[in-house]
């Protein structure tokens, strides 16, 4: 069992067939709506606990090897190990009066994006429900020591969610029914697998979705964004509209502003050829560095120059400021490395 966190109720029936019923409602509870530990569980006996500290399905999946913080303490990165020593990273942002967490749904990602630094480290396994949950419930956990409460869940760290329907989804109902979020405060991040938004468009949920778009004419996308080969704009956006004329969802663009790449008037009008029929909303963020990518991020002038662009061709475009790229924890940096401890900072002197 890759966590805990992958078995289901009938499991634990099963686990605790000669103990009363109720036993099996407290771990559930304890473990999904409280967010607890199985040895923090206080409504199960101690002695109990301490024989299913035990058995060797309960363990976790997702070992801390790292945790950085950045941004004076309002980003944390951790790095995790998995069961087989894989490794993903999950990020938590704190705001005044929320706190996202930022989760993998993949070790590593085959879709090869050259800008992106899990891109370039390529494919490694899919992530199970369970290793999906831990990161968070452990989100979850953090933000309550912080005086904080998580409040929104993005799949926007490493790996394609799409490309990993089945346990993603899996997970988001787990999320929304017995942790209890709200399905509107949960984004999955795509890079444009249209199977995937296709069985998007007939879940009962009302889920986020967010188009990674970046260029809006195939020849350029092709050549930063590979899977486009399967995938052309044309596909994706029709998948999109009837998306969003079956749920009535709105639907958000990414796109991350590439110095003399994406970043023209020529650029914008095919940008606002796509989002407008879609009635999406455009979110930019300029590129962060990675280590095997040469082009930069625009400057703060063609960032504001390409958002007035867009707003005189009639789109509404949002200037996203990133999160930690002062310890490689903004949109595209995770990859993942253990090389070295500096910069780990242990969660206890931020109290
Ligand atoms: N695979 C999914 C979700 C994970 S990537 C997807 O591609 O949408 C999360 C977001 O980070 C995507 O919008 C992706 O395009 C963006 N991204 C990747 N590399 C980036 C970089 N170097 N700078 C800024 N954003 C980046
Ligand atoms: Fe994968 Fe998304 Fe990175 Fe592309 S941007 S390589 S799809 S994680």
């Amino acid at each position: 069992m890759a966590s805990l966190y992958d078995l289901d109720r009938q499991y634990f029936s099963q686990l605790l067939k000669d103990h009363p019923t109720y036993r099996v409602e407290q771990i559930w509870k304890g473990l999904y709506n409280q967010g607890l530990q199985l040895q923090d569980i206080t409504d199960l006996p101690k002695t109990f606990r301490q024989e299913l500290a035990l058995v060797e399905d309960l363990q976790p999946g997702l070992a801390l090897l790292a945790e950085k913080i950045g941004d004076k303490g309002k980003t944390i990165k951790w790095l995790w190990g998995l069961k087989d020593h894989r490794q993903i990273e999950t990020v938590l942002m704190l705001y005044p009066k929320r706190a996202t967490v930022c989760i993998s749904s993949q070790a590593g990602c085959a879709m090869g994006c050259t800008f992106c630094a899990t891109g370039q480290g390529g494919f490694e396994r899919q992530l199970t429900k369970g290793e999906i949950l831990e990161q968070v419930i452990y989100a979850i956990r953090t933000a309550k020591q912080l005086n904080s409460k998580l409040t929104n869940i993005v799949f926007m760290g490493m790996g394609e969610p799409l490309a990993n329907y089945a346990s993603v989804w899996k997970a988001i109902r787990i999320i929304n029914q017995e942790i209890g979020l709200a399905a509107r405060h949960i984004t999955v991040s795509t890079v444009g697998i249209v199977p995937g938004i296709r069985k998007m468009t007939q879940e009962n949920l009302q889920v986020n979705l967010a188009l990674s778009l970046h260029c809006a004419n195939n020849e350029s996308r092709n050549k930063i964004i590979p899977i486009g080969l399967r995938y052309p704009i044309e596909d994706i956006f029709n998948a999109l509209l009837e998306y969003v004329q079956k749920t009535h969802r709105r639907v958000s663009i990414e796109w991350a502003l590439m110095d003399n790449i994406n970043d023209s008037y020529k650029d914008a009008s095919e940008l606002a050829d796509f989002a407008n029929p879609l009635d999406a909303h455009v979110n930019l963020i300029p590129l962060n560095p990675t280590p095997n990518w040469p082009t930069r991020g625009s400057n703060t002038h063609k960032v504001k120059q390409f958002q007035s662009f867009l707003s005189s061709l009639g789109v509404n475009a949002t200037i996203r400021h990133n999160r930690g790229t002062d310890i490689s924890a903004a949109c595209g940096q995770l990859a993942a490395e253990n090389t070295s401890s500096k910069g780990l900072i242990k969660i206890q002197s931020l109290k």
